[in-house]
């Protein structure tokens, strides 16, 4: 039985008739915690491992999920400030996107599939044990974080997406704390409020979210945001108002594009924006997408985007730019391979990213 797709007590209720509760919780947690695949009824069905493209300390690896498609995720080292590191593991939700931000090279292979909270979960077992670790030796990486920020957007999966984090929390698999999981979203709003509602539960109350905004106006990010169009601005900001507080403050993720929406300007419009939310601003220096308009921001306009905001009494940090030249940083997963089947004309506007 692939255990993959099930928490534990799931696993439990299938096998419940033959063996007893503890003995069998006990084989599920031998499969997700020491990879013991040698029992009859329970093992990982594991997707096979396609290319792993190591960069410095950042690791990016493929599953193959049949019909040639692959997933995309990324083992990312974040240092803490104290010195020390631990590792956060980004995972697709979607092979390839239907969203079609300007700025995305996801964006480029439209959407081929949701993935299954099978599929999903698959990323975090091979991430942390078949994955073969050269940087450390040996085989698997301790992942303490998990963020969908990979290909896809979550609340167009989000029932899998839902089922995946009720899996990697569970305490005898995987056992992610919540508050070490992000869910990261382009901001449908009854997504949000879905979210919202399955952190209500208990066992959830800390799951964070991100909101992907990148503009300062409804104008701008219509450009670069087809979604922008349905859900506007005022309506996805007044559902991250009501995230619950105890999850902490929510991300707002802004990728900063040259020319589009990093002046002075839209700084301070996206400060009135934020002012009475409780998130952090997290400046994201735009990384080229192949074939893209725009080039990086120089350090100049990152420096004095961060500065303006900070001078707006908005708290707001950089976000690192890790895995850039592996094409795993923030908005470029998506396979060259895959795009080569399907390929969708993508929309620049005024020429920025997610
Ligand atoms: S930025 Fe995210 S939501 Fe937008 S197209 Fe890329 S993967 Fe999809």
């Amino acid at each position: 039985m692939d255990v993959l797709g099930l928490t534990s007590d799931e696993f439990a209720q299938r096998l419940q008739s033959r063996r007893a509760r503890r003995e069998v919780m006990l084989k599920y947690a031998a499969v997700y915690r020491r990879d013991a695949q040698d029992m009859d009824d329970a093992r990982a069905d594991l997707p096979e491992i396609g290319k792993t493209i190591v960069d410095a300390e950042t690791v990016k690896f493929t599953l193959q999920v049949g019909g040639g498609l692959e997933t995309e995720s990324v083992i990312i080292p974040m240092p803490h400030t104290g010195g020390g590191f631990s590792r956060t593991l980004c995972v697709s939700s979607q092979v390839g996107c239907a969203m079609g931000c300007g700025f995305c090279e996801t964006a480029q292979m439209g959407l081929l599939r949701n993935l299954s909270a099978a599929e999903i979960v698959a990323q975090w077992f091979a991430a942390r044990h078949r994955i073969e670790n050269t940087i450390d030796g040996g085989h698997g990486f301790q992942i303490k974080n998990i963020v969908f920020m990979g290909m896809g957007e979550p609340t167009e999966n989000l029932d899998a997406v839902l089922h995946s984090i009720r899996i990697l929390t569970d305490h005898y698999g995987a056992s992610i704390a919540s508050s070490n999981i992000t869910i990261s979203t382009v901001g449908r709003v009854a997504g949000i409020q879905k979210i919202a509602e399955f952190a209500g539960q208990e066992g959830f109350h800390r799951l964070h979210l991100a909101l992907s905004l990148n503009a300062p106006n409804d104008e701008i990010r219509s450009q670069i945001m087809p979604i922008n169009k349905s859900e506007p601005i005022a309506d996805i900001v007044a559902a991250v108002r009501g995230y619950p507080e105890v999850a902490g403050p929510t991300c707002i993720e802004y990728v900063l594009i040259p020319g589009v929406n990093d002046s002075m300007e839209h700084c301070d419009q996206v400060c009135a924006l934020l002012k009475d939310v409780r998130c952090s601003l997290n400046i994201i220096p735009y990384n080229p997408r192949r074939n893209s308009p725009w080039p990086a921001p120089s350090e100049e306009s990152v420096v004095a985007f961060i500065a303006r905001a900070i001078a707006n009494k908005q708290f707001c940090k950089r976000r690192g730019t890790k895995g850039r030249c592996a094409m795993a940083a923030c908005g470029q997963l998506g396979s060259e391979a895959i795009r080569a089947r399907k390929f969708v004309q993508v929309h620049s506007g005024v020429g920025v990213q997610s």
